[in-house]
């Protein structure tokens, strides 16, 4: 029996937000300033492809606070053929 399994998993970037959820999970770190470095972020996403991981959803804290940072991992995402989504609050929203 061929086993397909679909690989998704959550990615928190860090823990900071602007909103104060008391359901988050990033409320167990107090809506800290925790935050991964954007290398190590890059090394787990290249290990995530090795392992065959097909999504990554890129959620709490609010990802878009580190646009910049975001925008480069859903970059290798792409590269490496990875769907990708953010899960954000849209503070950013007029
Ligand atoms: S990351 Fe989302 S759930 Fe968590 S505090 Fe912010 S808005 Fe609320």
């Amino acid at each position: 029996m061929i086993m397909n399994h679909i690989r998704k998993t959550a990615f928190g970037y860090s823990t900071q937000c602007n909103i104060k959820c008391e359901h988050c999970v990033a409320a167990e770190d107090g809506y800290g300033h925790i935050k991964m470095e954007l290398p190590r972020a890059r090394d787990i996403i290249d290990e995530m492809a090795a392992a065959n991981v097909k999504a990554i959803s890129f959620t709490a804290g609010e990802p878009l606070i580190f646009l910049s940072d975001i925008l480069s991992l859903v970059r290798l995402c792409k590269k490496h053929g990875i769907y990708s989504r953010v899960v954000s609050n849209g503070f950013w929203a007029t």
